[in-house]
């Protein structure tokens, strides 16, 4: 790993990325100066023990590179056309993300890294994918947005065979050294282009999860897109091309047949082609879009080399984590859903598409979406809609389009009890049957803190109508 001894670090941005790289940094013998944009106190507070290392700290300057910088680590968020980093680029300093900085920290003989990459379902199939290895007597972790942190996973005391990494396309764009065993993406939809400049920088930046991958690269057969990114990467002799779908797969895909979840890209017995791995009923929950994650998560095991029985048995120990697809309860013979995480509307499309007869809770923060081509591939299956938060009018107005006989409920207002009236509302609107589904295709920050506290908001005033 490179020698840091006596080099003047920047590290921008303080939070969950800045501050443990800060002090790893500081503890090889780097001389580090934090700068951050922020100076209010929760910055001050970040930034006083890091101060108690050594470490200098700027708050309120992220936009100028100190004097003497040899290498800039950022937090991954920081948006590329900042000023920082054109100083950096017009110095020929290089700059790295929390990703490479972990890359290049990793020690001799680290754990290989599977890694995971896509528009949704990362958090979900690199649980999934860790279950999996867990089965396997491996010794492994989940990690990326949750859980264990990549920094700590590389540095710390712990030992590991394997790591299943959520990489996120901010990530990927910072981390140019990065090498994976095997990566997947999962699908490629429109999200964060404000960032990015434009869908194919977006594209390109997951892209780079292929890049010399020794094992495989794993695929979304209905995803085209993730597909032409494989045939785009310099990847390592002998690396291949694997794909997934819902359907029958062809030769080198992992698909379903009659139920069950079968490899035809990693079978062992030549007199077999293909190898059965688990039931669909094995995969919870059971929405089409999580099958494909579990086959996802399958395929990198798979290319690890894990065998049949421990994908079985890891996807029956995984549990989801809240808010993606969580059954709150059956009240009156219709079931409400809380799927809070669903945030832009790919993810609403795929939780949608999961259900029969549906009341739908929308809205809140668009983040510049469109929703037309959402509403209009949901209409039939819309019992009535209920739309909170602030930019409820975008969707009303792709209802009144694409689905102008569907009941819409429009809820002016943003205080607290907001979502006890959401929920209200939509058991008015439904029928024994149908799914009560909050599925938002938006952010949660207009109304709530995250995502988090608007499905147990949901949560909370779905159990208050069950009390009644
Ligand atoms: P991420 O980590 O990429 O945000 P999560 O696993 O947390 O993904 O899932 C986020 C949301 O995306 C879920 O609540 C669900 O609505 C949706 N989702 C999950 N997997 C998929 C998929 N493969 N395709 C489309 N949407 C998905």
């Amino acid at each position: 790993s490179p020698d840091f001894q006596g080099k003047h670090v920047t590290v921008a941005g303080l939070g969950v990325s800045g501050v443990p790289a800060a002090k790893v940094l500081s503890g090889l013998g780097a001389r580090v100066t934090v700068v951050a944009d922020g100076a209010d106190e929760r910055a001050r507070a970040q930034a006083a023990p890091l101060e108690e290392l050594g470490v200098t700290v700027r708050l309120g300057d992220g936009d100028t590179l100190p004097e003497g910088t040899d290498l800039v680590v950022t937090a991954p968020g920081w948006r590329p056309d900042k000023p920082l980093f054109t100083a950096a680029r017009e110095a020929g300093v290089p700059v790295w993300g929390d990703v490479e900085l972990a890359w290049r920290l990793r020690g001799e003989n680290a754990a290989p890294w599977l890694a995971v990459t896509g528009t949704n379902g990362k958090t979900t199939t690199v649980r999934m994918l860790a279950s999996i290895l867990t089965a396997a007597g491996l010794r492994t972790a989940a990690v990326g947005n949750i859980g264990v942190s990549l920094l700590d996973a590389v540095t710390g005391e712990q030992e590991y065979d394997v790591l299943a990494v959520e990489l996120s396309s901010y990530q990927l764009h910072w981390a140019p050294s990065l090498r994976a065993h095997s990566a997947a993406v999962l699908n490629l939809a429109p999200d964060h282009l404000d960032w990015h400049g434009s869908m194919e920088a977006y594209a390109a930046d997951k892209g780079r999860i292929y890049e010399g991958n020794r094992v495989a690269c794993v695929y979304n057969a209905a995803d085209k897109a993730t597909e032409d990114l494989v045939r785009a990467a310099d990847v390592e002799e002998g690396c291949r091309a694997i794909g997934f779908t819902l359907g029958t797969p062809a030769p080198s895909q992992l698909g379903v047949v009659d139920g069950i979840l079968v490899d035809r890209a990693f079978v062992a017995d030549r007199q077999k082609n293909a190898q059965e791995l688990a039931e669909v009923s094995d995969v919870r929950p059971p929405a089409p879009h999580n099958i494909a994650n579990a086959l996802a998560a399958a395929a990198l095991a798979r290319a690890y080399g894990v065998p049949p029985a421990a994908v079985r048995d890891g996807l029956r120990a995984f549990t989801p984590d809240a808010h993606r697809i969580a059954h709150v309860a059956d009240v009156d013979q219709v079931a409400y859903v809380d799927d809070s995480k669903a945030t832009n509307t790919h993810a609403a499309e795929a939780s949608l598409a999961a259900y029969g007869s549906v009341v739908w809770i929308a809205g809140g923060l668009a983040k510049g979406a469109t929703f037309d081509e959402l509403v209009a591939g949901a209409a039939h299956r819309l019992r009535g809609v209920v739309l909170i938060g602030a930019d409820r009018a975008l969707i009303r107005e792709a209802l009144t389009r694409h689905a102008p006989q569907v009941p819409v409920v429009d809820l002016d207002r943003t205080d607290t009890g907001a979502m006890l009236q959401a929920v209200q509302e939509a058991r008015r609107l439904a029928r024994p049957g149908d799914t009560v589904l909050l599925a938002p295709a938006c952010a949660s920050m207009d109304m709530f803190a995250n995502y988090n506290q608007r499905g147990d908001a949901f949560a909370e005033a779905v159990r208050e109508l069950a009390a009644l």
